[in-house]
């Protein structure tokens, strides 16, 4: 069962630029599957049409067998966790606010929003007693996983990863790589994550999709068949 469908997509921004180039792409569900790629090569752009934060020029993209073009952007963004390089955590906003937004937005209770906000906290490594903290008063690598929980909160069934780890330190980005295999492992989400890193893509992919200049799709792959070759 396929998650995520592209057919015959591209995009040209107004400038001309060509960002990507006949995508076709089939993601199944439950998997890990790596956007890998030097930059600018259309990871970003390809990430972005799926929650419509980039519509695509032409061809077509279905999520869970709907093309997002007939759903409303806000409703689908809301169906999505988005985990972009900076943690992007409201800096008013204590870490369990920050985690329990979009439940709030949904309608669930401010005490029990909080109180899974807490139990998720746990699940990306941190400790409860950083509930009450703001942004500021935690690491890099803690925002991250905050940024993480966060994503998660909405209990999403896609969640979709844009360089989550490349503003860390190296150390703090093997633990955050090897919490998100263990939490896939565990929770078994469609995941989109794109990094320009291909050692990080063969960690993480169940399928590594390998972008070239010009937005070509250049090979979609198991990581044991790019080790192969
Ligand atoms: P990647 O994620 O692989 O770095 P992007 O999808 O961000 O690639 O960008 C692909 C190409 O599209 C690049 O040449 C980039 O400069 C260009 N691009 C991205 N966003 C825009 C935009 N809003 N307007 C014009 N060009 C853009
Ligand atoms: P990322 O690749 O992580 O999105 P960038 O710094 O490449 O980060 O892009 C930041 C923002 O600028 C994005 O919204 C992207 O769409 C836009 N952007 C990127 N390249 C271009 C470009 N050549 N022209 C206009 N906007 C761009």
């Amino acid at each position: 069962e396929m998650a995520i469908r592209y057919r015959g997509v591209s995009k040209v921004y107004p400038d001309g630029t060509t960002a990507v180039d006949n995508l076709d792409l089939d993601v199944p569900s439950g998997s890990l599957t790596v956007f890998v790629g030097p930059s600018g090569c259309g990871k970003t752009t390809s990430l972005r049409m799926l929650n419509r934060m980039v519509d695509p020029t032409s061809g077509v993209v279905e999520v869970n067998g709907q093309d997002v073009s007939s759903i409303p952007a806000a409703q689908l963004r809301r169906s999505m966790g988005y985990v972009m390089q900076q943690s992007g955590l409201l800096p008013h906003k204590t870490v369990e606010d920050n985690i329990a937004t979009v439940p709030r937005l949904n309608g669930v209770s401010k005490k029990e929003s909080r109180a899974n906000a807490r139990e998720l906290l746990g699940s990306v490594g941190l400790d409860e007693s950083l509930a009450t903290r703001y942004p500021a008063q935690l690491s890099g690598g803690q925002q991250q996983r905050v940024g993480v929980a966060r994503a998660l909160a909405a209990d999403p069934p896609v969640l979709l990863m844009d360089e989550p780890f490349s503003a860390v330190d190296p150390v703090v980005r093997q633990d955050l790589q090897h919490e998100l295999l263990d939490l896939q492992k565990r929770l078994h989400r469609t995941i989109i994550f794109v990094t320009h890193d291909i050692d990080e893509a063969i960690l993480l992919g169940n399928r590594v999709a390998v972008f070239a200049r010009g937005g070509r799709l250049a090979q979609y792959a198991t990581p044991e068949e790019l080790l192969r070759a």
